[in-house]
């Protein structure tokens, strides 16, 4: 089951050195979900080759531009694709009035149902409930009102250990081994004893997305054993006083966010512009948290361990 990252901009308020600002493509379970639309997203998802119409459901972060401001054109694209089906939008209010005024003066009606989701940003809330996973907001410290989000992979069931299953079980049987129950023969005994014929669940994994956010100590009870985290690193140690009236994190504090979290994986992006190079930061990242990369353009990073 697929579980996902593809990077699409890591900038920081504005675009730099060919670097393009937040977006990103999740694919979890076959779904394709967007989190954050920043400027040229929708030309990143094609130079990418990655199924722009697919997409059903958009987190937005804040309404800073460097996260909505492809949006419009993104529905644009898909309204002249012919798009159908409905679209979940989620964002903290404002973005419903933005996109309205938007399309009210180029008359546009687009010819799919666009459902909003205003989300409130100061505590964790559950806001999509798939069959097989959940979207849940991290609040974040920012200017002006914002969140992260969690994806969170439901338990799974257990393996049907091919090697042992008598030859022709009927399927509605594997079923249930799969469920975790025992198989009985006519009598009402035991027949098939589901531990000696199924393997333990796959690991359900955690893919936390934070940005943008001021070091925010509070976010570590949240991200508890999450495998990928994506935390914004938008200066270096030397420009921590930069960070802190911005209201942004060094590289190093989002190492301490993953160290602490006890996370897999530390994906770091939302770079200032003031930074051609990124090895500083990674290298202060990696001095916390040894296993950092830069979330780079193009870039695919699983969630679930391979
Ligand atoms: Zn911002």
């Amino acid at each position: 089951l697929s579980f996902f990252v593809t990077i699409l901009g890591s900038s920081g308020a504005v675009p730099a050195y060919g670097r393009y600002p937040s977006a990103q493509l999740i694919n979890l379970h076959n779904e394709y979900m967007l989190v954050d639309c920043g400027e040229g997203t929708q030309m990143q998802l094609a130079r990418y080759d990655l199924p722009l119409m697919r997409i059903n459901h958009i987190f937005i972060s804040h309404l800073h531009g460097d996260h909505y401001l492809g949006l419009p054109g993104l529905l644009h694209t898909m309204h002249l694709h012919h798009r159908e089906h409905e679209l979940h939008l989620y964002s903290p209010q404002g973005l419903g009035d933005i996109l309205t005024v938007q399309f009210f003066y180029s008359r546009t009606a687009l010819n799919f149902p666009v459902i909003m989701h205003t989300l409130q940003t100061e505590e964790r809330t559950i806001i999509l409930d798939h069959k097989h996973f959940t979207v849940e907001t991290i609040p974040l410290r920012h200017k002006i009102p914002c969140c992260g989000f969690l994806f969170r992979e439901k338990d799974k069931p257990r393996r049907i250990n091919t090697e042992k299953i008598p030859p022709g079980l009927p399927y509605h049987k594997l079923v249930a081994l799969k469920n975790g129950e025992d198989i009985l023969d006519e009598a009402g005994q035991i027949w098939l004893k589901n531990e000696d014929y199924t393997l333990p669940p796959r690991k359900s994994c955690m893919y936390a997305y934070c940005s943008d956010t001021a070091y925010h100590e509070a976010l570590v009870e949240q991200l508890k054993g999450v495998d990928v985290l994506y935390h914004e690193a938008t200066f270096t140690q030397e420009d921590e006083g930069k960070a802190n009236e911005t209201m942004h994190s060094t590289a190093m504090q989002a190492a301490e966010i993953a160290r602490k979290a006890g996370a897999r994986l530390l994906l770091i992006g939302h770079f200032s512009a003031r930074y051609r190079k990124l090895q500083v930061l990674l290298e202060e990242a990696q001095k916390i948290f040894a296993n950092t990369r830069i979330a780079e353009e193009g870039s695919t990073h699983s969630v679930a361990e391979l």
